[in-house]
């Protein structure tokens, strides 16, 4: 075994006992190589000229306030793509995802998956830090919402997993509660906002397409630790369905 290997064995074993000593998670994937993108460097073209773009974003007044824009991370050709809020104070310091304590607890879910960051992508639904972390406005999700959207289609992943309730409600276009959305599959683009027979995302998604899994933000999860065996529950169903759809 290589020590590449063997340090990710290590900390994906790691990160399923922490994780296990409060939420009564029952299994432990030790490496998922077969749903790993089999190619970890290169950035797609798009991908880059897109961030290019982004990073000069002035599209709303969040560009006054940022002291980094964070476009996202993690590999291009990711099959599973986390999408999260927007950045908090250590994200938009860094210019980076899901860096603060709430990343911490994503890396280690993500690990306890038997992948790494580097396997899957992250993002947000906004680009730049809302001042003190309040809820984002409407206005600023109406300018930034063609990004993730473009993101989407670059990276092309077969599972997305919306964090929390703003970006699963967002990319879902629905005003369902989390707790009732979490756990089960949507598809992307959301079906109802097409009319008329069957819409032709609808055959995309049963072919090949998108299917979404809302699950519990990591920062409610650490004010809510008994619940993170709900988010292990829907891990393992998206592990499924990369592995089954593979
Ligand atoms: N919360 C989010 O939703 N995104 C981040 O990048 C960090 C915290």
């Amino acid at each position: 075994m290589r020590r590449e290997e063997l340090n990710s064995v290590i900390a994906s074993v790691r990160a399923y006992l922490e994780l296990e000593r409060e939420s009564g998670i029952d299994e432990c994937y030790f490496s998922a190589d077969e749903i790993k993108p089999a190619v970890t460097e290169g950035a797609p073209k798009d991908l880059e000229a897109l961030k290019k773009e982004v990073l000069g974003c002035r599209g709303c007044d969040l560009c006054e306030t940022r002291t980094n824009v964070v476009f996202g991370a993690g590999n291009p050709r990711a099959k599973l793509l986390f999408i999260g809020e927007a950045p908090g104070q250590e994200e938009d310091k860094q210019g980076l995802p899901f860096v603060g304590r709430a990343g911490q607890l994503l890396t280690k879910i993500i690990e306890a998956m038997g992948l790494g960051r580097e396997d899957v992508y992250i993002a947000n639904i906004l680009k730049c830090r809302p001042p003190n972390n309040r809820a984002p406005l409407p206005i600023e999700i109406l300018a930034c919402q063609d990004n993730i959207k473009r993101q989407v289609e670059i990276i092309k992943p077969r599972v997305i997993c919306t964090l929390g309730k703003f970006a699963s409600q967002t990319l879902l276009r629905t005003e369902t509660p989390i707790s009732a959305l979490r756990g089960n599959f949507r598809e992307y683009p959301a079906t109802h906002l097409t009319s008329g027979g069957i819409p032709p995302e609808r055959d995309k998604w049963r072919d090949n397409g998108i299917k979404v899994m809302p699950t519990f933000h990591p920062a409610y999860l650490l004010r809510n630790p008994e619940d993170k065996k709900l988010v292990w529950q829907d891990m393992k169903k998206v592990m499924k369905e990369l592995k089954e759809r593979n």
